[in-house]
């Protein structure tokens, strides 16, 4: 069974997703961090990402998100496969930098890119009962997914939850200048990656829209679960 969820920037898909396949005993793919992984590699590599993208560039764009390769690893204690390596670097820290905020959605935009990502993506998929986070599951990575969710929450808030998820994770306070830069950085990354001509984000026509604004986790996590026993007609927590 796929679980697709899909939403903008922040929306908490990435926390939801994991708490569901968890409970489910499905495994968890954050679709965003091989698009990261491929943007850090495109700026260590220093290719030219002035668009419109030069053949070079797209060619090693190409390169990298076809050959080098991108692996999931569970942490101990981890209940999910989070930690993200490209060529056996762990880049978990290195992809979440506002460098690679700004990087990502012109090289996520790029067909070569997501060609060779989407294939991966329903590898894995098809080998397993899978929850997949990203932009376009549900339209195109698995239009065939027995639960499509869109989930989505007013920018403000996205905009906290962000600030305050990058701020523990590097042992800081939450900042008012960092939550507005963080504000400006998804408001625009949304609308880079909704008007993309290549699989913009958008919500698939059979997908349940859920605005988590000022909902708990453990709600969202419950309705899903809740679509998940109704689709299969059964208590679906293992
Ligand atoms: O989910 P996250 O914010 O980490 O995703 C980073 C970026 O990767 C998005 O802004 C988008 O440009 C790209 N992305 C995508 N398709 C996906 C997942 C992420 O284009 N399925």
């Amino acid at each position: 069974m796929i679980i697709a969820i899909d939403g903008p920037a922040g929306s908490g898909k990435s926390t939801i997703a994991k708490l569901v396949a968890a409970r489910l005993g499905f495994t968890y793919l954050d679709t965003g961090a091989m698009y990261r992984a491929v943007a850090w590699r495109a700026l260590e590599n220093d290719v030219d990402m002035t668009e419109p993208l030069s053949e070079a560039s797209l060619k090693a764009l190409g390169v990298i998100a076809s050959e080098e390769e991108i692996r999931f690893v569970r942490r101990p204690g981890e209940t999910q496969a989070s930690q993200v390596f490209i060529n056996d670097r762990d880049v978990s820290a290195e992809i979440r930098t506002p460098t690679v905020d700004k990087a990502v959605s012109p090289v996520s935009a790029q067909e070569v890119v997501r060609a060779a990502l989407v294939k991966q993506q329903r590898k894995i998929g098809l080998a397993c009962d899978t929850v997949m986070e990203g932009r376009d599951i549900g339209t195109v990575v698995f239009p065939e997914a027995e639960l499509k969710v869109f989930l989505t929450a007013c920018p403000e808030e996205r905009a906290q939850r962000r600030t305050i998820q990058n701020a523990s994770r590097q042992g800081l306070f939450f900042d008012e200048d960092v939550y507005e830069q963080t504000l400006a950085s998804i408001i625009s990354r949304d609308a880079y990656d909704s008007t993309r001509p290549t699989s913009p984000l958008k919500a698939a026509a059979d997908s349940i829209e859920i605005d988590s604004t000022g909902m708990a986790i453990e709600t969202v996590v419950k309705y899903v679960i809740d679509l998940v026993e109704d689709i299969r007609g059964m208590p679906a927590e293992q």
